[in-house]
């Protein structure tokens, strides 16, 4: 078999390849009233491995007639019904949303993954987790999955109640839903001033640190601030102003 070729600095970073699926649309409907959900099959599903927190990239059209990547978590798999469900946050008439609004039964999309370093550490004492609506289900499905006698404590910033929804979950978990207003989502001091009164639980913390781009990174530099150690802390810009799919590191 042939070996890797060593690693230079020189070579570009090479994106891991990850596996391709065809997913079909089984259905669709509002779970509130701005996020929708999609339900998905794949004849594969036997073989989808991922962990809660991780993503795939749609390849969704665009109004040019390209093909343009978009992160979307996964929600939740429910191998007896067959389904994986995607929930997208309908901010406006691009092409995330899009797909989602039009997506009907037998609609098909290619996605690859799953991918993201979101993981779960068990040796923590306690989780912080803090996100945008574009985070809402990521952070559900990690508390749902968070085994008996884990502690955590979620801030998820929406615009108002009409956002919250119930968790089910073993652990012991506090969630607060930090309510911004009328004001659009984006770069804000809102979450940053709740973690500010955030007071650090006894033991070693985890944090999952994740929204809007200069948000995280407030957030990351906060906790720095308050001695949290680098890999205490896992950050990922999900989104910001102006940029068009894609995602941003946050490890400064
Ligand atoms: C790992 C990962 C997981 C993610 N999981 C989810 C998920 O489960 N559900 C989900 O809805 N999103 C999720 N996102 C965020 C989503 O990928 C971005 O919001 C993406 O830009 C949406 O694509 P779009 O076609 O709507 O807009 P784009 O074409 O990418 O952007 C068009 C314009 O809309 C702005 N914009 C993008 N998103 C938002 C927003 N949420 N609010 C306001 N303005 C916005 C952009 O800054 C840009 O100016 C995730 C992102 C990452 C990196």
């Amino acid at each position: 078999m042939d070996q890797p070729p060593a690693y230079n600095a020189e070579m570009p970073r090479q994106r891991p390849q990850l596996p391709s699926w065809t997913l079909t649309v089984v259905d669709a409907f509002d779970l509130t009233p701005g996020l929708r959900r999609v339900l998905f099959s794949t004849d594969r599903l036997a073989d989808f491995a991922y962990k809660p927190g991780q993503d795939i990239v749609f390849f969704l059209p665009l109004e040019n007639g390209e093909t343009g990547r978009r992160h979307y978590t996964i929600r939740k798999l429910d191998r007896a019904a067959g389904t994986i469900a995607v929930d997208f946050v309908m901010h406006g008439s691009t092409p995330g949303p899009n797909f989602a609004r039009q997506a009907r039964a037998g609609d098909t999309v290619e996605v690859k993954g799953p991918r993201g370093r979101v993981v779960f550490n068990p040796d923590a004492d306690w989780h912080l987790l803090t996100g945008d609506e574009t985070c809402i289900p990521g952070i559900l499905h990690i508390l749902e999955e968070m085994p008996a006698g884990a502690r955590a404590f979620a801030f998820i910033e929406v615009q108002d109640a009409g956002w919250h929804q119930p968790v089910e979950t073993r652990a012991d978990v506090a969630i607060e839903w930090i309510h911004r207003g009328n004001g659009p989502a984006g770069p804000s001091s809102v979450m940053l001033d709740r973690l500010s009164t955030f007071a650090l639980p006894e033991g070693r913390g985890q944090a999952l640190i994740i929204g809007e781009t200069s948000n995280v990174r407030a957030q990351r530099h906060h906790l720095i601030g308050r001695g949290f150690a680098r890999d205490q802390i896992a950050s990922e810009g999900y989104w910001r102003p102006g940029r068009n799919g894609g995602h941003d590191h946050v490890d400064d």
